[in-house]
Protein backbone atom coordinates (compact mmCIF):
# COMPACT_ATOMS: atom_id res chain seq x y z
CA UNK A 1 0.00 0.00 0.00
CA UNK A 2 1.22 3.34 -0.77
CA UNK A 3 2.58 4.97 2.33
CA UNK A 4 0.60 8.55 3.24
CA UNK A 5 2.59 11.48 3.85
CA UNK A 6 1.59 12.52 7.03
CA UNK A 7 3.73 16.27 6.28
CA UNK A 8 0.69 16.80 3.84
CA UNK A 9 -1.49 19.82 5.40
CA UNK A 10 -4.69 18.74 6.28
CA UNK A 11 -8.13 19.67 4.47
CA UNK A 12 -8.50 21.74 8.14
CA UNK A 13 -5.64 24.00 7.75
CA UNK A 14 -6.40 24.20 4.06
CA UNK A 15 -9.45 25.48 4.96
CA UNK A 16 -8.33 27.66 7.69
CA UNK A 17 -5.89 29.27 5.36
CA UNK A 18 -8.14 29.94 2.77
CA UNK A 19 -10.82 31.87 5.19
CA UNK A 20 -7.65 33.81 6.70
CA UNK A 21 -6.50 34.83 3.52
CA UNK A 22 -10.44 35.90 2.84
CA UNK A 23 -10.71 37.69 6.19
CA UNK A 24 -7.20 39.21 5.42
CA UNK A 25 -8.64 40.79 1.90
CA UNK A 26 -11.64 41.71 3.75
CA UNK A 27 -9.78 43.53 6.56
CA UNK A 28 -7.83 44.95 3.48
CA UNK A 29 -10.83 46.66 1.86
CA UNK A 30 -12.15 47.79 5.21
CA UNK A 31 -9.23 49.40 6.02
CA UNK A 32 -8.79 51.20 3.22
CA UNK A 33 -11.78 52.12 2.02
CA UNK A 34 -13.55 52.75 5.64
CA UNK A 35 -10.95 54.25 7.31
CA UNK A 36 -7.92 55.51 5.66
CA UNK A 37 -10.69 57.20 3.24
CA UNK A 38 -12.92 57.90 5.23
CA UNK A 39 -12.41 61.61 5.76
CA UNK A 40 -11.67 62.00 2.22
CA UNK A 41 -15.29 60.27 1.06
CA UNK A 42 -17.12 62.55 3.99
CA UNK A 43 -15.45 65.88 2.92
CA UNK A 44 -15.86 64.90 -0.43
CA UNK A 45 -19.39 64.49 -0.07
CA UNK A 46 -20.02 67.47 2.01
CA UNK A 47 -18.97 69.98 -0.30
CA UNK A 48 -20.51 68.54 -3.10
CA UNK A 49 -23.84 68.84 -1.10
CA UNK A 50 -22.51 72.45 0.05
CA UNK A 51 -21.93 73.04 -4.13
CA UNK A 52 -25.18 71.32 -4.93
CA UNK A 53 -27.26 73.53 -2.36
CA UNK A 54 -25.61 76.79 -3.85
CA UNK A 55 -26.41 76.17 -7.43
CA UNK A 56 -30.10 75.77 -6.59
CA UNK A 57 -29.91 79.01 -4.79
CA UNK A 58 -27.89 80.70 -7.44
CA UNK A 59 -30.97 79.59 -10.08
CA UNK A 60 -33.77 81.12 -7.76
CA UNK A 61 -31.40 84.14 -7.46
CA UNK A 62 -34.01 86.60 -9.23
CA UNK A 63 -37.07 85.72 -7.83
CA UNK A 64 -36.86 86.93 -3.88
CA UNK A 65 -40.19 85.12 -2.78
CA UNK A 66 -38.99 81.43 -4.21
CA UNK A 67 -35.61 82.27 -3.02
CA UNK A 68 -36.58 83.10 0.56
CA UNK A 69 -38.28 79.21 0.64
CA UNK A 70 -35.67 77.82 -0.89
CA UNK A 71 -32.58 79.08 1.48
CA UNK A 72 -34.74 78.70 4.66
CA UNK A 73 -35.54 74.78 2.99
CA UNK A 74 -32.02 73.98 2.79
CA UNK A 75 -31.01 75.89 6.14
CA UNK A 76 -33.43 74.65 7.76
CA UNK A 77 -33.18 70.31 6.35
CA UNK A 78 -29.27 70.71 6.57
CA UNK A 79 -28.45 72.31 9.73
CA UNK A 80 -26.50 75.22 8.34
CA UNK A 81 -26.34 79.26 8.21
CA UNK A 82 -26.93 80.75 4.72
CA UNK A 83 -26.41 84.16 3.28
CA UNK A 84 -27.27 85.30 0.35
CA UNK A 85 -25.79 89.27 -0.64
CA UNK A 86 -25.99 91.46 -3.94
CA UNK A 87 -22.95 93.07 -3.90
CA UNK A 88 -23.66 96.69 -4.67
CA UNK A 89 -20.52 98.87 -5.66
CA UNK A 90 -17.93 98.05 -2.51
CA UNK A 91 -20.72 97.07 0.10
CA UNK A 92 -22.54 93.46 0.58
CA UNK A 93 -26.79 94.21 0.71
CA UNK A 94 -28.09 91.31 2.68
CA UNK A 95 -30.64 89.87 0.77
CA UNK A 96 -31.79 86.45 2.84
CA UNK A 97 -30.04 84.67 5.17
CA UNK A 98 -30.72 81.87 7.63
CA UNK A 99 -29.52 80.62 10.87
CA UNK A 100 -30.22 76.55 10.27
CA UNK A 101 -27.25 75.37 12.65
CA UNK A 102 -28.99 77.06 15.44
CA UNK A 103 -25.73 78.30 17.23
CA UNK A 104 -24.90 81.59 18.37
CA UNK A 105 -21.93 81.90 15.73
CA UNK A 106 -24.10 83.43 13.21
CA UNK A 107 -23.46 87.27 14.76
CA UNK A 108 -19.77 86.67 15.08
CA UNK A 109 -19.62 85.35 11.40
CA UNK A 110 -21.87 87.86 9.66
CA UNK A 111 -19.15 90.44 10.86
CA UNK A 112 -16.64 88.74 8.64
CA UNK A 113 -18.26 88.32 5.53
CA UNK A 114 -16.31 90.97 3.89
CA UNK A 115 -13.37 89.08 4.38
CA UNK A 116 -14.60 85.91 2.50
CA UNK A 117 -15.72 88.07 -0.48
CA UNK A 118 -12.39 89.29 -0.82
CA UNK A 119 -10.45 86.24 -0.41
CA UNK A 120 -13.36 84.28 -3.18
CA UNK A 121 -12.79 87.23 -4.89
CA UNK A 122 -8.93 86.37 -5.38
CA UNK A 123 -10.40 82.76 -5.94
CA UNK A 124 -12.12 83.03 -9.30
CA UNK A 125 -15.46 83.27 -7.30
CA UNK A 126 -14.91 80.57 -4.89
CA UNK A 127 -13.79 79.88 -1.34
CA UNK A 128 -13.54 76.94 1.08
CA UNK A 129 -12.19 76.99 4.03
CA UNK A 130 -12.33 74.67 7.27
CA UNK A 131 -12.87 76.91 10.36
CA UNK A 132 -13.52 76.98 14.43
CA UNK A 133 -14.40 79.47 16.90
CA UNK A 134 -11.84 79.22 19.52
CA UNK A 135 -13.58 78.77 23.12
CA UNK A 136 -10.56 79.29 24.42
CA UNK A 137 -9.88 82.13 23.60
CA UNK A 138 -11.88 84.94 25.08
CA UNK A 139 -11.83 87.56 21.96
CA UNK A 140 -13.62 84.57 20.07
CA UNK A 141 -11.28 84.54 17.93
CA UNK A 142 -11.90 82.63 13.79
CA UNK A 143 -9.47 79.53 13.49
CA UNK A 144 -9.34 78.91 9.95
CA UNK A 145 -7.45 75.13 10.22
CA UNK A 146 -7.47 74.99 6.30
CA UNK A 147 -7.54 78.63 4.01
CA UNK A 148 -8.86 78.56 0.83
CA UNK A 149 -9.08 75.01 0.19
CA UNK A 150 -9.47 73.97 -4.22
CA UNK A 151 -10.82 70.91 -5.22
CA UNK A 152 -7.94 68.93 -5.69
CA UNK A 153 -7.21 69.73 -2.44
CA UNK A 154 -5.73 67.02 -0.20
CA UNK A 155 -8.60 67.34 2.91
CA UNK A 156 -6.91 68.22 5.70
CA UNK A 157 -7.48 65.87 8.66
CA UNK A 158 -8.40 68.56 11.31
CA UNK A 159 -11.23 66.29 12.97
CA UNK A 160 -9.66 64.32 15.55
CA UNK A 161 -10.39 67.65 18.03
CA UNK A 162 -13.67 67.27 20.17
CA UNK A 163 -15.66 70.25 19.50
CA UNK A 164 -17.24 71.53 16.31
CA UNK A 165 -15.88 72.04 13.05
CA UNK A 166 -17.20 73.95 10.34
CA UNK A 167 -16.83 74.33 6.09
CA UNK A 168 -17.15 77.84 4.89
CA UNK A 169 -17.70 77.58 1.43
CA UNK A 170 -18.19 80.93 -0.51
CA UNK A 171 -19.54 81.18 -4.01
CA UNK A 172 -19.83 84.16 -6.11
CA UNK A 173 -22.81 84.31 -9.36
CA UNK A 174 -22.51 87.06 -11.87
CA UNK A 175 -25.09 88.20 -13.90
CA UNK A 176 -24.92 90.58 -16.98
CA UNK A 177 -25.37 93.74 -14.36
CA UNK A 178 -25.37 91.83 -10.84
CA UNK A 179 -23.23 90.29 -8.46
CA UNK A 180 -24.20 88.15 -5.99
CA UNK A 181 -22.60 86.20 -3.16
CA UNK A 182 -23.56 82.83 -1.67
CA UNK A 183 -22.29 81.84 1.86
CA UNK A 184 -22.68 78.86 3.78
CA UNK A 185 -21.77 77.52 6.79
CA UNK A 186 -21.79 73.51 7.53
CA UNK A 187 -21.10 71.48 10.26
CA UNK A 188 -18.75 69.19 9.74
CA UNK A 189 -18.77 65.60 12.01
CA UNK A 190 -15.53 65.07 13.90
CA UNK A 191 -15.50 61.99 11.32
CA UNK A 192 -11.81 61.25 13.44
CA UNK A 193 -13.33 60.22 15.96
CA UNK A 194 -15.06 57.49 14.56
CA UNK A 195 -11.89 56.94 12.60
CA UNK A 196 -10.18 56.28 15.26
CA UNK A 197 -13.45 54.24 17.16
CA UNK A 198 -13.15 52.34 13.74
CA UNK A 199 -9.61 51.43 14.44
CA UNK A 200 -9.82 50.35 17.67
CA UNK A 201 -12.57 47.78 16.66
CA UNK A 202 -10.86 46.97 13.48
CA UNK A 203 -8.15 44.87 15.69
CA UNK A 204 -11.41 43.27 17.49
CA UNK A 205 -13.13 42.25 15.02
CA UNK A 206 -9.87 41.20 13.19
CA UNK A 207 -9.52 39.09 16.20
CA UNK A 208 -12.84 37.93 16.53
CA UNK A 209 -12.74 36.86 12.63
CA UNK A 210 -9.96 34.84 12.99
CA UNK A 211 -11.33 32.62 15.54
CA UNK A 212 -14.52 32.56 13.82
CA UNK A 213 -12.20 31.07 10.77
CA UNK A 214 -10.77 29.22 13.08
CA UNK A 215 -14.25 27.52 14.40
CA UNK A 216 -15.89 27.77 11.09
CA UNK A 217 -12.48 25.83 9.06
CA UNK A 218 -12.81 22.94 12.19
CA UNK A 219 -16.51 22.47 11.71
CA UNK A 220 -16.39 22.40 8.24
CA UNK A 221 -13.56 20.18 7.90
CA UNK A 222 -15.26 17.96 10.07
CA UNK A 223 -18.48 17.83 8.01
CA UNK A 224 -16.52 17.13 4.75
CA UNK A 225 -14.31 14.84 6.11
CA UNK A 226 -16.26 12.40 8.46
CA UNK A 227 -18.13 11.16 5.44
CA UNK A 228 -14.34 10.63 4.22
CA UNK A 229 -13.00 8.85 6.83
CA UNK A 230 -15.56 6.76 7.09
CA UNK A 231 -15.67 5.55 3.32
CA UNK A 232 -11.97 5.10 3.31
CA UNK A 233 -12.36 2.47 6.57
CA UNK A 234 -14.90 1.29 4.30
CA UNK A 235 -12.73 0.57 1.09
CA UNK A 236 -10.09 -0.86 3.45
CA UNK A 237 -12.04 -3.41 4.32
CA UNK A 238 -13.08 -4.33 0.76
CA UNK A 239 -9.84 -4.28 0.28
CA UNK A 240 -9.49 -7.09 2.91
CA UNK A 241 -12.29 -8.99 0.51
CA UNK A 242 -14.97 -8.03 2.71
CA UNK A 243 -17.46 -7.67 -0.04
CA UNK A 244 -20.40 -7.03 2.10
CA UNK A 245 -19.06 -3.96 3.36
CA UNK A 246 -22.00 -0.70 3.34
CA UNK A 247 -20.75 2.23 1.88
CA UNK A 248 -23.43 4.57 3.29
CA UNK A 249 -22.33 8.22 2.65
CA UNK A 250 -24.20 11.19 3.71
CA UNK A 251 -24.25 14.86 3.72
CA UNK A 252 -23.76 15.68 0.33
CA UNK A 253 -24.03 15.07 -3.02
CA UNK A 254 -20.66 14.10 -4.39
CA UNK A 255 -20.26 12.05 -1.35
CA UNK A 256 -23.33 10.21 -2.27
CA UNK A 257 -22.72 10.16 -5.51
CA UNK A 258 -19.02 8.46 -4.20
CA UNK A 259 -20.37 5.95 -2.16
CA UNK A 260 -23.19 4.22 -4.53
CA UNK A 261 -20.16 3.87 -6.76
CA UNK A 262 -18.20 2.01 -4.41
CA UNK A 263 -21.15 0.09 -3.24
CA UNK A 264 -21.50 -0.84 -6.87
CA UNK A 265 -18.11 -1.40 -7.20
CA UNK A 266 -18.69 -4.32 -4.09
CA UNK A 267 -21.18 -5.87 -5.78
CA UNK A 268 -19.34 -6.35 -9.03
CA UNK A 269 -16.13 -7.59 -6.86
CA UNK A 270 -18.07 -10.03 -4.95
CA UNK A 271 -19.99 -10.99 -8.28
CA UNK A 272 -16.29 -11.53 -9.31
CA UNK A 273 -15.60 -13.86 -6.59
CA UNK A 274 -18.27 -15.98 -6.42
CA UNK A 275 -17.91 -16.65 -10.03
CA UNK A 276 -14.40 -17.49 -9.87
CA UNK A 277 -15.58 -19.51 -7.01
CA UNK A 278 -18.13 -21.08 -9.08
CA UNK A 279 -15.71 -21.42 -12.14
CA UNK A 280 -13.17 -23.36 -10.20
CA UNK A 281 -15.73 -25.93 -8.05
CA UNK A 282 -16.89 -26.50 -11.72
CA UNK A 283 -13.88 -26.51 -13.59
CA UNK A 284 -12.79 -29.44 -10.91
CA UNK A 285 -16.19 -31.01 -11.48
CA UNK A 286 -16.15 -31.58 -15.18
CA UNK A 287 -12.28 -32.29 -15.25
CA UNK A 288 -12.57 -34.67 -12.22
CA UNK A 289 -15.69 -37.00 -13.95
CA UNK A 290 -13.83 -37.57 -17.40
CA UNK A 291 -10.69 -38.32 -15.25
CA UNK A 292 -12.34 -40.22 -12.62
CA UNK A 293 -14.31 -42.64 -15.39
CA UNK A 294 -10.75 -42.98 -17.28
CA UNK A 295 -8.98 -44.24 -14.19
CA UNK A 296 -11.78 -46.69 -12.95
CA UNK A 297 -12.21 -47.90 -16.57
CA UNK A 298 -8.27 -48.35 -17.21
CA UNK A 299 -8.27 -49.92 -13.31
CA UNK A 300 -11.14 -52.35 -13.95
CA UNK A 301 -9.34 -53.08 -17.87
CA UNK A 302 -5.76 -54.16 -15.78
CA UNK A 303 -7.26 -55.87 -12.70
CA UNK A 304 -10.42 -58.39 -13.99
CA UNK A 305 -9.54 -60.65 -16.67
CA UNK A 306 -11.70 -60.52 -20.01
CA UNK A 307 -12.57 -56.86 -19.12
CA UNK A 308 -9.90 -55.68 -21.66
CA UNK A 309 -13.26 -54.72 -24.56
CA UNK A 310 -13.20 -52.82 -27.19
CA UNK A 311 -16.72 -50.91 -25.23
CA UNK A 312 -14.24 -50.15 -22.33
CA UNK A 313 -11.70 -49.07 -24.40
CA UNK A 314 -14.34 -46.80 -26.26
CA UNK A 315 -15.28 -45.34 -23.36
CA UNK A 316 -11.75 -44.30 -22.05
CA UNK A 317 -11.43 -42.70 -25.56
CA UNK A 318 -15.06 -41.23 -25.32
CA UNK A 319 -13.96 -39.28 -22.10
CA UNK A 320 -10.54 -38.08 -23.61
CA UNK A 321 -12.32 -37.02 -26.46
CA UNK A 322 -14.64 -35.08 -23.64
CA UNK A 323 -11.32 -33.67 -21.63
CA UNK A 324 -9.56 -32.29 -24.93
CA UNK A 325 -12.60 -30.47 -26.07
CA UNK A 326 -13.40 -28.93 -22.39
CA UNK A 327 -9.38 -27.99 -21.99
CA UNK A 328 -9.66 -26.55 -26.01
CA UNK A 329 -13.23 -24.67 -24.83
CA UNK A 330 -11.56 -23.75 -21.84
CA UNK A 331 -8.62 -22.45 -23.55
CA UNK A 332 -10.54 -20.49 -26.39
CA UNK A 333 -12.44 -18.77 -23.85
CA UNK A 334 -10.22 -17.56 -22.19
CA UNK A 335 -7.80 -16.56 -24.96
CA UNK A 336 -10.95 -14.38 -26.69
CA UNK A 337 -11.92 -12.90 -23.39
CA UNK A 338 -8.22 -11.73 -22.85
CA UNK A 339 -7.76 -10.22 -26.33
CA UNK A 340 -4.57 -13.07 -27.12
CA UNK A 341 -7.34 -14.06 -29.63
CA UNK A 342 -7.94 -11.41 -32.29
CA UNK A 343 -10.30 -12.06 -35.09
CA UNK A 344 -8.75 -11.91 -38.72
CA UNK A 345 -11.59 -10.58 -40.55
CA UNK A 346 -11.53 -11.64 -44.33
CA UNK A 347 -14.44 -12.04 -46.71
CA UNK A 348 -15.95 -15.05 -46.57
CA UNK A 349 -19.06 -16.51 -48.01
CA UNK A 350 -21.78 -17.16 -44.82
CA UNK A 351 -24.04 -19.16 -46.59
CA UNK A 352 -22.03 -21.58 -48.18
CA UNK A 353 -19.80 -21.26 -44.31
CA UNK A 354 -23.49 -22.59 -42.80
CA UNK A 355 -23.77 -25.70 -45.22
CA UNK A 356 -20.33 -27.01 -44.77
CA UNK A 357 -20.74 -27.21 -41.17
CA UNK A 358 -24.05 -28.78 -41.11
CA UNK A 359 -22.50 -31.68 -43.37
CA UNK A 360 -20.72 -32.57 -40.34
CA UNK A 361 -23.91 -33.44 -39.18
CA UNK A 362 -24.76 -36.19 -41.84
CA UNK A 363 -24.10 -39.13 -39.94
CA UNK A 364 -25.93 -37.73 -36.28
CA UNK A 365 -28.73 -37.50 -39.33
CA UNK A 366 -28.53 -40.60 -40.12
CA UNK A 367 -27.76 -42.84 -36.65
CA UNK A 368 -30.10 -40.55 -34.79
CA UNK A 369 -32.75 -39.89 -37.02
CA UNK A 370 -32.57 -35.83 -36.40
CA UNK A 371 -34.10 -33.64 -38.75
CA UNK A 372 -31.55 -30.61 -39.41
CA UNK A 373 -33.44 -28.21 -41.87
CA UNK A 374 -31.94 -25.35 -43.76
CA UNK A 375 -33.51 -22.31 -45.29
CA UNK A 376 -31.42 -19.70 -46.70
CA UNK A 377 -32.96 -16.63 -48.80
CA UNK A 378 -29.52 -16.80 -50.85
CA UNK A 379 -25.64 -16.68 -51.03
CA UNK A 380 -24.02 -14.13 -48.69
CA UNK A 381 -20.74 -12.90 -48.19
CA UNK A 382 -19.52 -11.52 -44.83
CA UNK A 383 -16.50 -9.88 -43.48
CA UNK A 384 -15.60 -11.34 -40.41
CA UNK A 385 -12.94 -14.44 -39.00
CA UNK A 386 -14.51 -17.49 -40.63
CA UNK A 387 -13.23 -20.16 -37.55
CA UNK A 388 -14.74 -18.05 -35.54
CA UNK A 389 -18.21 -17.38 -36.66
CA UNK A 390 -17.63 -21.49 -37.42
CA UNK A 391 -17.61 -22.09 -33.74
CA UNK A 392 -20.73 -19.50 -33.25
CA UNK A 393 -22.73 -21.88 -35.70
CA UNK A 394 -21.15 -25.18 -34.65
CA UNK A 395 -21.88 -24.13 -30.99
CA UNK A 396 -25.70 -23.14 -31.36
CA UNK A 397 -26.43 -26.05 -33.58
CA UNK A 398 -25.09 -28.49 -31.00
CA UNK A 399 -27.06 -26.77 -28.34
CA UNK A 400 -30.30 -26.92 -30.52
CA UNK A 401 -29.47 -30.75 -30.86
CA UNK A 402 -28.38 -31.39 -27.19
CA UNK A 403 -32.10 -29.43 -26.23
CA UNK A 404 -34.44 -30.03 -29.24
CA UNK A 405 -37.40 -31.82 -28.13
CA UNK A 406 -38.87 -35.36 -29.16
CA UNK A 407 -39.43 -34.79 -32.86
CA UNK A 408 -35.04 -34.57 -33.12
CA UNK A 409 -36.39 -31.35 -35.06
CA UNK A 410 -33.68 -28.36 -35.39
CA UNK A 411 -34.80 -25.73 -38.18
CA UNK A 412 -31.45 -23.36 -39.15
CA UNK A 413 -32.27 -20.39 -41.53
CA UNK A 414 -30.23 -17.32 -43.23
CA UNK A 415 -32.33 -14.08 -43.59
CA UNK A 416 -30.77 -11.18 -45.47
CA UNK A 417 -32.12 -7.94 -44.18
CA UNK A 418 -31.12 -4.13 -44.69
CA UNK A 419 -27.80 -4.80 -44.94
CA UNK A 420 -27.54 -7.32 -42.69
CA UNK A 421 -27.79 -11.08 -41.99
CA UNK A 422 -29.66 -13.41 -39.28
CA UNK A 423 -29.07 -16.89 -38.94
CA UNK A 424 -31.13 -18.61 -36.40
CA UNK A 425 -31.35 -21.42 -35.39
CA UNK A 426 -34.49 -23.33 -33.89
CA UNK A 427 -35.27 -26.16 -31.74
CA UNK A 428 -38.45 -27.76 -30.25
CA UNK A 429 -37.54 -28.05 -27.01
CA UNK A 430 -37.95 -27.66 -23.40
CA UNK A 431 -37.18 -24.12 -23.39
CA UNK A 432 -35.50 -21.68 -21.19
CA UNK A 433 -37.01 -19.99 -18.22
CA UNK A 434 -37.40 -15.91 -18.56
CA UNK A 435 -35.53 -15.65 -15.56
CA UNK A 436 -32.62 -17.78 -16.69
CA UNK A 437 -32.24 -16.16 -20.02
CA UNK A 438 -30.05 -13.56 -19.22
CA UNK A 439 -27.38 -15.73 -17.09
CA UNK A 440 -27.25 -18.83 -19.89
CA UNK A 441 -24.23 -16.92 -21.67
CA UNK A 442 -22.36 -16.73 -18.29
CA UNK A 443 -19.42 -19.61 -18.13
CA UNK A 444 -20.99 -22.33 -16.14
CA UNK A 445 -24.51 -21.34 -16.08
CA UNK A 446 -26.72 -24.13 -16.61
CA UNK A 447 -30.54 -23.38 -16.22
CA UNK A 448 -31.01 -27.59 -15.09
CA UNK A 449 -28.42 -27.51 -12.38
CA UNK A 450 -28.67 -31.11 -12.51
CA UNK A 451 -25.54 -32.44 -14.90
CA UNK A 452 -27.02 -34.26 -17.94
CA UNK A 453 -23.86 -35.18 -19.23
CA UNK A 454 -24.96 -37.10 -21.75
CA UNK A 455 -26.63 -35.01 -23.47
CA UNK A 456 -24.58 -31.52 -22.37
CA UNK A 457 -21.56 -30.03 -23.84
CA UNK A 458 -18.83 -28.24 -21.43
CA UNK A 459 -21.40 -25.57 -20.57
CA UNK A 460 -18.91 -22.83 -21.89
CA UNK A 461 -20.50 -23.00 -25.61
CA UNK A 462 -22.38 -19.74 -25.35
CA UNK A 463 -20.12 -17.84 -23.59
CA UNK A 464 -17.46 -18.70 -26.32
CA UNK A 465 -20.22 -17.55 -28.98
CA UNK A 466 -20.83 -14.21 -26.96
CA UNK A 467 -17.52 -13.32 -27.03
CA UNK A 468 -16.89 -14.00 -30.60
CA UNK A 469 -19.99 -12.02 -31.82
CA UNK A 470 -18.86 -9.09 -28.96
CA UNK A 471 -16.16 -9.05 -30.83
CA UNK A 472 -17.11 -8.99 -34.21
CA UNK A 473 -19.27 -6.27 -32.95
CA UNK A 474 -22.60 -8.50 -33.95
CA UNK A 475 -25.93 -8.44 -32.42
CA UNK A 476 -27.03 -11.67 -30.75
CA UNK A 477 -30.17 -12.72 -28.48
CA UNK A 478 -32.67 -15.69 -27.89
CA UNK A 479 -36.54 -16.26 -28.06
CA UNK A 480 -37.90 -18.89 -26.50
CA UNK A 481 -40.88 -20.76 -24.90
CA UNK A 482 -41.14 -23.25 -22.21
CA UNK A 483 -42.13 -26.51 -24.07
CA UNK A 484 -42.22 -24.66 -27.33
CA UNK A 485 -38.64 -24.71 -28.10
CA UNK A 486 -35.48 -22.02 -28.63
CA UNK A 487 -34.38 -19.35 -31.58
CA UNK A 488 -30.64 -18.47 -31.03
CA UNK A 489 -29.83 -15.64 -33.37
CA UNK A 490 -27.44 -13.20 -34.78
CA UNK A 491 -26.44 -10.48 -37.13
CA UNK A 492 -23.62 -9.49 -39.02
CA UNK A 493 -23.30 -6.89 -41.73
CA UNK A 494 -23.32 -8.15 -45.35
CA UNK A 495 -20.30 -7.78 -46.91
CA UNK A 496 -20.39 -7.01 -50.75
CA UNK A 497 -17.24 -5.57 -52.75
CA UNK A 498 -19.07 -4.58 -55.48
CA UNK A 499 -20.88 -1.88 -52.76
CA UNK A 500 -24.20 -3.19 -53.84
CA UNK A 501 -26.84 -2.65 -50.95
CA UNK A 502 -29.44 -5.77 -49.82
P1 LIG B 1 -23.94 -26.38 -22.26
O1 LIG B 1 -22.68 -27.04 -22.56
O2 LIG B 1 -24.45 -26.65 -20.92
O3 LIG B 1 -24.94 -26.47 -23.35
P2 LIG B 1 -23.92 -23.62 -23.05
O4 LIG B 1 -23.08 -22.49 -22.63
O5 LIG B 1 -23.92 -23.96 -24.48
O6 LIG B 1 -23.52 -24.85 -22.16
O7 LIG B 1 -25.40 -23.32 -22.59
C1 LIG B 1 -25.65 -22.82 -21.31
C2 LIG B 1 -27.00 -23.25 -20.82
O8 LIG B 1 -28.02 -22.61 -21.60
C3 LIG B 1 -27.28 -24.69 -20.99
O9 LIG B 1 -26.80 -25.42 -19.90
C4 LIG B 1 -28.79 -24.75 -21.08
O10 LIG B 1 -29.34 -24.74 -19.79
C5 LIG B 1 -29.12 -23.48 -21.78
N1 LIG B 1 -29.33 -23.66 -23.22
C6 LIG B 1 -28.46 -23.44 -24.21
N2 LIG B 1 -29.00 -23.71 -25.42
C7 LIG B 1 -30.26 -24.13 -25.18
C8 LIG B 1 -31.35 -24.56 -26.01
N3 LIG B 1 -31.25 -24.60 -27.34
N4 LIG B 1 -32.50 -24.93 -25.41
C9 LIG B 1 -32.62 -24.88 -24.06
N5 LIG B 1 -31.64 -24.50 -23.23
C10 LIG B 1 -30.48 -24.11 -23.77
Amino acid sequence: MKQIDRRQIGIKWKMFAILIMFVALIGLTIWIFQIQMLNYFYQHAKFDELDDISNTIIANIAEPDVLEEKVVYYGENHYMDIWVFSVQGNSLNEMVRVNGSADAFMPFLTKRMPVFYEKALKNEGRYIAMISRDHYNSSLELRVFKDNMGSSDAYPIINNRVGNVNAIFVKIHNTENDQYVIVQKADFTPVQAIVNTLKNQFITTGIALILFALLFSTIMSKFITNPIIKMNEAAKKLARGEYDTDFSGSGYREINELSDTLNYAATELSKNDRLQKDLISNISHDLRTPLTMIKGYSEVMRDIPGENTPENVQVIIDETARLTSLVNDMLDLSKIQSGARIPEFREFCFTDMVRETLTRYEKLILQDGYKIEFVADGDVNVMADSGMILQVVYNLINNAINYTGEDKHVLVKQSIYQGRVRLSVTDTGEGIPEDAIPYIWDRYYKVDKVHRRATVGTGLGLSIVKSILETHNASYGVESTIDKGSTFWFELNVFDSAGLDY
